[in-house]
C-alpha cells in the first residue's frame, strides 16, 4: 500500500479576537503557573537522578517552568543497553509499522497538544506564536514526509536479469544512533532522534540543556503514539559524559545541529575512537552559518527590507538560516536606509506572550555575552565599524538585545566572516559597478556555505549570482529572505564549515540511516 503524498501542515495565525488566540493564551497563565518534574526515559520508563537543572524562560529569568533530571554515567549506558535491546524487532519490522507510529505522533502534535506545545516552544525558546507555530507544523512535516519517504526508499529494488532473482535489503545502521540537536528548534529537537527511527534504527537523545522542556513534550507524544520503549531514550546530560556515548563498539551514527567548533569535537572524539567499533559511523551534521543578502540595482527595495529584517531579526537571528551579512548598492542605500529604519522603529522586543512583539529574548547568559561582546567590538573599531542601528541590550529581566545594524568598509572583517548567532546585521555598501567582484568577497571571505539570497530583477544579475555562488549557500534563495525552509520543498543544509549537507527534510537524510544488503539468488 501507498501513503499519499502529505500536504505542509498549515500555520494557525492566532489572529485577534479569534478562538485559537483566547486558547493559547489560555495554556500560556497554565505552563507559567506550573513547574513540571521532567525524568529522563529509558527504554520507555521514566528514571529520576535527582541531579537537576533549573529550565528558566530566557525573557523572565525568574520564571523556572521546569526541573529536569540529568543523567548520569550509569543513566547513559543503561539508556544504551535498552536502546541495543529494542533494536532487534524494530530494525525488522515492515517499514508501515514504524511509520505508524509517526504519524499517529504527527497527528497527536498538530492536533491535541498543538496549543500546549505552541505554549512551550513561545516559554522555553523565546518564540512568539508565530515562530512557534513555524516550528511546531515543522516537525509534523518532518514526521509525515518522512513516513512518505521511508515508503520511497525501501521500494527501491535492483535490475533482474536471467537466471538469477536479485533484492536489496534496507537494513538500518548496525548499533544505535546518537542524536544531539541545538536550543533554536523544537522541530530539530525532535528530528534528529527520530529521522533515523523511521528506518528502523535506535537512538540515544541528548536534547538541548535550554530546552529540555520543550523535547520532553515530544518524547511523551512519541509514547502516547506507540513507540515501542528503547527505540528513543530521552536522556538529557552534562556534555563531558559525551565520550561514553562515543566510545561504545555499537556506535553507529552521530545526527548533529549545532555549532561549528562542537561538531568538530565530535567528529575528533568519533576518529580517536574508530578502532572501537563495530562499523564506520556515519556522521551527519548541519553547523553554523554566514548567511547574505546580496542586493543588485535592480532589486526591489520594499521587498528586499522586508525580507531582510525578517531574515535578520526572527527569532533574535538565532537561527542557523539568518541573515548576518548585507551587500547594498550605494546608488541605492539612501533610499533602502530609509525604508528599513522605518521598519525597524516599528520593531517591538520583549516577553513573548504579550502577542505584539516581534523579538524575544536571547536562550541564555552564554549565548547573550557572545553576541554582546561583537556589538563591543564594534564599538571598539570605530574605523571598521559604525552602529547605525540598536546596539542596545539589557539583561536585567531576561537575555534581551535590540535589532542591531552595523555599517562596515571591511567586507572581509571580523563581523563579516563570524556567526554571531543573534540580531546583528553588518552591512557593506558596494560601488554599483562592482557586483562581480562583490559576489566573489561574499564567495570567498566566510567559511561558510549555508543560505543566502539575492535580490535583483535583472536575469543577467541573478544568472551571475546563481553562478557565483555555487557553494556559498547550500540553500539559495532568488527574491525571498533566506531563512523559514519548509520540509520537502526546500531541502535544508549547507556545506563547508555548514555542514555534511544531506538535507533535512528529504530523503537523501534517511540513506544516510540505511546499510542496505544486496541478496543475490541463483536460480
Ligand atoms: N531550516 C531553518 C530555516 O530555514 C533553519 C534551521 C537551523 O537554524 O538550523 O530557517
Amino acid at each position: 500500500w501507498r501513503i499519499e503524498k502529505p500536504k505542509n501542515e498549515p500555520f494557525l495565525e492566532f489572529r485577534p479576537g479569534t478562538k485559537e488566540r483566547e486558547l493559547l493564551k489560555k495554556k500560556l497563565e497554565e505552563v507559567k503557573s506550573k513547574t513540571v518534574e521532567i525524568p529522563l526515559i529509558i527504554g520507555g520508563k521514566e528514571v529520576k537522578t535527582g541531579e537537576t537543572v533549573e529550565i528558566r524562560a530566557p525573557h523572565d529569568k525568574d520564571a523556572v517552568l521546569a526541573v529536569a533530571h540529568l543523567a548520569g554515567e550509569e543513566e547513559i549506558r543503561d539508556a544504551i543497553e535498552k536502546a541495543l535491546d529494542a533494536w532487534t524487532k524494530w530494525s525488522e519490522m515492515e517499514w508501515y509499522h514504524r511509520a505508524s507510529v509517526f504519524l499517529k505522533a504527527a497527528d497527536l502534535l498538530a492536533g491535541p497538544y498543538r496549543l500546549e506545545a505552541d505554549a512551550v516552544i513561545m516559554l522555553n525558546h523565546s518564540k512568539t506564536p508565530w515562530e512557534a507555530e513555524i516550528d511546531l507544523a515543522e516537525l509534523v512535516d518532518f514526521w509525515r514526509f518522512g513516513a512518505y519517504y521511508a515508503r520511497f526508499i525501501f521500494e527501491q529494488q535492483p535490475e533482474q536479469a536471467p537466471g538469477e532473482l536479485n533484492r536489496v535489503e534496507w537494513r538500518p545502521l548496525e548499533g544505535f544512533v546518537f542524536a544531539v540537536p541545538p536550543f533554536n528548534f523544537f522541530s530539530i529537537g525532535g528530528n534528529l532522534p527520530t529521522a533515523p527511527a523511521l528506518v528502523g534504527n535506535v537512538s540515544i537523545w541528548k536534547p538541548s540543556r535550554w530546552v529540555i522542556y520543550s523535547n520532553y513534550i515530544i518524547m511523551r507524544i512519541l509514547m502516547e503514539a506507540g513507540l515501542p520503549p528503547g527505540v528513543v531514550n530521552f536522556v538529557p546530560f552534562n556534555t563531558k559524559y559525551s565520550s561514553i556515548v562515543l566510545s561504545h563498539p555499537d556506535f553507529a551514527g552521530l545526527h548533529f545541529t549545532g555549532s561549528y567548533s562542537t561538531f568538530v569535537r565530535l567528529w575528533k572524539m568519533i576518529a580517536q575512537n574508530l578502532d572501537k567499533y563495530r562499523n564506520f559511523p556515519r556522521i551527519v551534521g548541519e553547523t553554523g552559518g554566514k548567511d547574505f543578502i546580496v542586493v543588485h540595482p535592480s532589486a526591489d527595495i520594499t521587498e528586499a527590507v522586508v525580507a531582510t529584517i525578517r531574515g535578520a531579526f526572527e527569532y533574535q537571528g538565532q537561527k542557523c538560516s539568518a541573515a548576518s551579512r548585507l551587500f547594498v548598492p550605494k546608488s541605492m542605500w539612501p533610499r533602502f536606509w530609509e525604508a528599513m529604519k522605518a521598519e525597524l522603529d516599528k520593531v517591538k522586543v520583549g516577553p513573548v506572550d504579550d502577542f505584539t512583539v516581534f523579538m524575544g529574548a536571547i536562550i541564555s547568559e552564554e549565548q547573550f555575552r557572545k553576541i554582546v561582546s561583537y556589538i563591543e567590538y564594534a564599538k571598539q573599531h570605530p574605523e571598521e565599524y559604525q552602529i547605525i542601528y540598536g546596539g542596545k541590550y539589557d539583561d536585567s529581566k531576561g537575555y534581551f538585545i535590540w535589532p542591531t545594524v552595523v555599517l562596515t568598509n571591511n567586507p572581509k572583517g571580523k563581523l563579516m566572516t563570524e556567526e554571531i548567532f543573534g540580531p546583528v546585521l553588518t552591512v557593506y555598501v558596494y560601488d554599483d559597478d562592482k557586483y562581480d567582484e562583490i559576489l566573489w568577497v561574499v564567495d570567498k571571505a566566510a567559511p561558510y556555505g549555508l543560505t543566502g539570497s539575492v535580490f535583483a530583477k535583472d536575469r543577467e544579475a541573478i544568472l551571475k549570482a546563481e553562478k557565483a555562488l555555487r557553494y556559498a549557500a547550500g540553500n539559495f534563495y532568488i527574491n525571498d529572505k533566506p531563512t523559514g525552509s519548509i520540509v520537502a520543498r526546500q531541502p535544508f543544509g549547507g556545506a563547508r564549515w555548514s555542514g555534511t549537507n544531506d538535507k533535512a527534510g528529504w530523503f537523501t537524510n534517511l540513506l544516510r540511516w540505511l546499510n542496505p544488503r544486496s541478496i543475490k539468488e541463483t536460480l
